[in-house]
């Protein structure tokens, strides 16, 4: 049975990267259409599918060809995550709000509209009849049949407040909203100059990112985990994933070192070799 939900639900603020106001409202689906972004600048919907991701530059973007939407991970994160297999969102921007950085407000204003199934409307899953493995340099993913969805993730940077996370985690909504939606996004004081220079994170601050300085760990009110790094890179990957346009079934996933471009490869790798 697929889920959308029952009634819309707004969240409003600036966008990461561009820094630009925006507002998204979600929509209850009929059909089995689907995550799907509509704005006047689109003439249809344009489903948030592998086969439109136009850019992997610190967050993943989609596109008609024409108009951009960037940085739709976290919020399809938080759609995957609690289970909802059909969404429209209405963006009356190009970059969803950033919200507090993590996936938890868009999360929440997904709840507070109410999950909705539609019996009748069958469900396609996303299941492996054998393992699958890929591997770049020292970025490496593996997926095997398993019971239930669990990962294994692993985020190592060379950086002395950093170093080796490793998270496991078994999805479910209620997992997912207390261990994975609130890991806000993060980022280093030594990049930030080099990131604005190139049109990027020109909407980041402490309010909606965590930054790593040279001897400081900035975050409002403090780390909401102590591996909250590791755990942000699970809630990507997972918004990457729900590209695939297929909900994870009987899988173990685990990824060293992932990022958006690996992600967005590993999905497809995935979709390819799914039951
Ligand atoms: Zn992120």
């Amino acid at each position: 049975m697929r889920i959308t939900i029952k009634t819309p639900a707004t969240i409003e603020g600036i966008g990461l990267h561009k820094g630009k106001a925006a507002r998204v409202t979600f929509l209850p689906a009929d059909g089995a259409t689907g995550f799907r972004f509509i704005s006047p600048a689109f003439k249809e919907p344009l489903p948030a599918r592998l086969d439109r991701v136009a850019g992997t530059a610190r967050g993943t973007n989609i596109s008609d060809g024409k108009s951009t939407i960037y940085t739709v991970e976290h919020l399809l994160s938080a759609a995957a995550g609690l289970g909802i297999d059909d969404l429209d969102i209405e963006i009356n921007g190009e970059e969803p709000p950033a919200a507090d950085g993590s996936a938890l407000p868009f999360a929440a204003a997904l709840l507070k509209a109410g999950l909705l199934e539609k019996p009748g409307q069958e469900r396609r899953e996303l299941k492996l009849s054998a393992r699958v493995e890929m591997t770049k340099g020292d970025i490496s993913y593996s997926a095997r049949p398993s019971q239930g969805v669990s990962f294994k993730l692993i985020y190592d940077y060379p950086h002395a407040l950093v170093g080796r996370q490793e998270v496991e985690f078994t999805l479910t909504p209620e997992n997912y909203l207390a261990l994975v939606a609130p890991a806000r996004t993060f980022g280093f004081t030594h990049e930030i100059e080099a990131l604005k220079a190139a049109g990027l994170a020109l909407g980041g601050s402490l309010e909606n990112a965590v930054v790593i300085g040279e001897k400081e760990i900035m975050a409002k009110d403090g780390l909401r985990f102590p591996d909250e790094f590791a755990r942000h890179k699970l809630l990507d990957l997972l918004g990457d994933l729900a590209l695939a346009g297929l909900p994870l079934k009987d899988i173990h996933i685990e990824a060293e070192r992932p990022g958006h471009a690996a992600n967005v490869n590993f999905a497809k790798l995935l979709s390819e070799k799914a039951l």
